[in-house]
């Protein structure tokens, strides 16, 4: 009689456990998990942060789901390379991968680099160190000298254990004399848990008083959270019509159940005001994310999230993929701003991804805009979001009165960009002590300069964009890729001197042109390539709400969400500027920015003004915003939209097929064209050279694809790209589902 081995020595001892083999999402290009075995002992589970070799290197990973049932467990895992180790964080919940799953499979994706985005803070994988604290003992030093008296006086009036640097700070001495007195035994060291980020904000601290529509509008938005799984509310409502306070609500409603709060703002990183306000309301400002903070910040936001310490963030759009231990609410607050748009290795759109999560977390989304999005309009028609209407601004502050001002009856002086009624409305806010905003969405002093000889143009060497002057910086640049170079004294072309001419203006430019006009009047240009960077534009802005200024200069970067008390007039300098560049939004999007610039007039009650230059005042959206008449506008965009089937009412997908050689680019576009599949409802237009046809060097064509709204996109454009011609490495495509821009 044989012996089946294994059930005689199971009934004596259990054999160690067999290696597993389990699927990791990596941080590469590649459209499937890596295969990797669990050494023995090594506890992991699907979602948990490991490290994994990758040829010579070792990369972070997440081991994903599907590890019983898939290829990977019939491996051996002897063949296959182990798990190096496992961080001692919280695995990625379900619901954060299945997330992950779902925007990667939507945005076609490599899911590893989804992934990436949820653990961008390798270091804070590991819990952070305690910190040393020295509690006083008391007793006398050796040698007492004033140094050590004002320690040891200050040490004695606190309970908590103290910091070696906080107490040597406190009491301003050097770390030295806190250090001497430990040695002769007055401290006592222990180990602290290290502090928190941010305190813990109170959802009763400072409960607003809410009427009228605020207060009707805020109690539908708390009922849905208070009722609990997925919803989605859009708040619509004026620019100063008190939106921040309901959406505020319905976060202390949230934080009531004891749930996590994401507030995704499109420039977080220049809202210091955003942070302060909601400090008035809870008692303890929101942790901020977004690329500007210190890694060691990062770092503690991101445990904070994990852990369940942080209640609410604050963040720019990567903060929709921090992995939340118990997220129970999502606010999309300018939920138009193009800024929620990624077009980096993963292009998604944070407002759209937003509602995803809010579904597969079965918790409430928030959406918030004074013009929110025709896809989020058109949502709200269908009764797929539920709309609150705030109509009028708070308290007694009016909307501007907003004239526009026909450039073709009221030209500037030669050489000059500002009408004579425009110079009037700022002479006249000057004379009353109140601010002016001048807006002109282009940096720089001029977008073009040329040769007043040859007409040599300076051009980029490596994108088909202008070089544009800074004055300031004495620099032509190139705002596609960075290239600057010293603005040149002679043409290089034939070589004249000092006849090289500015075309067009930018904000510099019309900074001087200011200064001409009011050389006693305190000027600022306010734009992105500010010296000093964040910082430093953070400190202007507060200088501005201050009243230290008279006439601000600026790009969009002034246009958002700021609150200038003392501002009453807003000038736009060219409104015509966004409307004729070929994007199916650009009606919107021009209606948006034009609205948001004159609504930073006139937020405290103040009696103020817009004036808007424009070549067309008949323009539908040149009426739409003197006229008030937001819904007109809306009605008719919606409906050319649905008549040409474009989104929301149809799907669009953009191929850019970029390569070193304008033919190897174009021949690459064509032969994936070629390999389209034929399916009713979806069509496929071009190549064409891309609007920017060069961009750092490499020539781009570009497919668009268009799709009836059931249409199946996603499978469309695998099977072409499976068809299409072999990846070359020379050959880069980028897909971008439900793309923002066409350039
Ligand atoms: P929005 O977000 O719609 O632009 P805000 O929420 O910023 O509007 O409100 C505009 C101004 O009115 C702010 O200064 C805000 O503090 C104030 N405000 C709004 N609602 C209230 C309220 N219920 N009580 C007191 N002040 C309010
Ligand atoms: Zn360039």
């Amino acid at each position: 009689m044989s012996i089946d081995s294994s059930s005689l020595f199971g009934a004596l001892f259990t054999p160690p456990a067999m290696a597993r083999v389990v699927p990791v999402l990596v941080p590469l290009p590649v459209p499937v998990a890596y295969s990797y075995a669990v050494p023995d002992g090594m506890h992991v589970e699907p979602g948990s942060v490991v490290q994994v070799p990758i040829g010579p290197r070792q990369v972070i990973g997440v081991v994903w789901d599907g590890g019983d049932d898939a290829s990977a467990s019939k491996l051996d895992p002897k063949k296959v390379r182990p798990i190096t180790l496992v961080f001692d964080c919280p695995p990625l919940s379900k619901e954060m991968r299945d997330f992950i799953d779902w925007v990667a499979a939507y945005t076609l994706s490599p899911p590893g680099l989804v992934a990436r985005m949820a653990i961008r803070a390798p270091a804070a994988l590991d819990p952070e160190p305690m910190v040393e604290g020295l509690r006083f003992l008391g007793g006398q030093p050796e040698r007492l000298t004033p140094a050590r008296t004002r320690v040891m006086e200050l040490a004695a009036t606190q309970e908590q254990p103290w910091t070696r640097r906080g107490l040597a700070h406190a009491a301003n001495v050097s770390l030295s004399v806190v250090d001497g007195l430990m040695a002769q035994g007055v401290f006592e060291t222990l180990f602290l848990a290290p502090p928190p980020v941010v305190a813990r904000p109170d959802q009763d601290f400072a409960e607003p008083r809410l009427e009228g529509p605020q207060k009707a509008a805020a109690e539908e938005i708390v009922a849905a959270v208070a009722k609990g799984g997925y919803s989605a509310a859009l708040i619509d409502g004026v620019t100063g019509s008190g939106k921040t306070e309901v959406y505020f609500e319905a976060i202390a409603e949230s934080l009531r159940q004891g749930r996590q709060v994401l507030i995704l703002l499109p420039e977080i990183a220049l809202t210091p005001a955003f942070l302060e306000r909601f400090e008035a309301r809870f008692g303890a400002k929101p942790a901020e994310w977004h690329s500007d903070l210190s890694p060691r910040v990062r770092e503690k936001v991101w445990r904070g999230v994990v852990t369940g310490e942080v209640r609410v963030v604050a963040g720019a759009r990567s903060a929709l993929f921090l992995p939340f231990e118990e997220l129970g609410l999502i606010v999309v607050d300018e939920e138009h701003d193009p800024a929620y748009k990624q077009e980096d290795r993963v292009f998604y759109h944070a407002r759209d991804m937003a509602v995803v999560r809010g579904r597969i977390g079965d918790f409430p989304v928030v959406l918030v805009s004074a013009t929110p999005s025709v896809e989020s309009q058109v949502n709200g028609l269908a009764g797929r979001y539920n709309t609150v209407h705030l109509p009028t601004r708070f308290g007694d502050a009016a909307l501007p009165d907003l004239h526009l001002v026909d450039m073709r009856r009221h030209p500037p002086e030669r050489g000059g960009f500002l009408s004579p009624i425009l110079l009037r409305g700022i002479k006249r806010t000057l004379e009353k002590g109140e601010q002016s905003l001048l807006f002109l969405n282009r940096r720089g002093y001029a977008p073009l300069t040329l040769c007043r000889v040859c007409g040599h143009r300076f051009q980029c060497p490596q994108c088909s964009s202008w070089l544009v002057e800074h004055r300031f910086r004495n620099q032509i640049q190139c705002h596609q890729c960075g290239y600057s170079e010293r603005t040149p004294e002679a043409c290089p072309d034939c070589g004249t001197l000092d006849h090289l001419v500015a075309c067009g203006p930018g904000v510099e430019r019309i900074a001087e042109e200011v200064e001409k006009h009011f050389p006693d009047a305190r000027t600022i240009v306010l734009s992105s390539d500010m010296l000093g960077g964040v910082k430093r534009i953070r400190l202007e802005l507060e200088a501005i709400a201050k009243g230290d200024v008279d006439i601000v200069i600026g790009t969009q970067l002034v246009a958002k969400g700021h609150n200038f008390p003392l501002m009453t007039l807003v000038g736009i300098v060219d409104a015509d500027l966004g409307l004729s560049n070929g994007d199916p939004r650009a009606a919107e999007r021009t209606f948006q920015l034009l609205s948001q610039v004159t609504g930073r007039a006139g937020r405290t009650g103040l009696k103020s003004h817009g004036l808007i230059q424009t070549f067309q005042p008949q323009h539908p959206v040149m009426q739409a915003i003197v006229s008030g008449d937001a819904h007109a506008f809306y009605e008719r965009e919606i409906e050319e939209r649905q008549k040409a089937v474009l989104p929301p009412f149809g799907r669009l997908a953009s191929l850019i097929v970029s390569a070193e050689t304008r033919a190897e680019a174009e021949t690459h576009a064509r032969a994936l064209r070629a390999a389209a599949p034929n399916v009713t409802g979806i069509s496929v237009l071009g190549p064409a050279e891309a609007p920017l046809a060069l961009v750092r060097g490499r020539h781009r064509f570009r497919l668009l694809v268009h799709g009836r709204r059931n249409s199946d996109m996603q499978s469309f454009l695998k099977t072409m790209i499976a068809q299409g011609p072999k990846a070359r490495s020379s050959v880069q495509i980028q897909l971008d589902v439900d793309p923002q821009s066409f350039l």
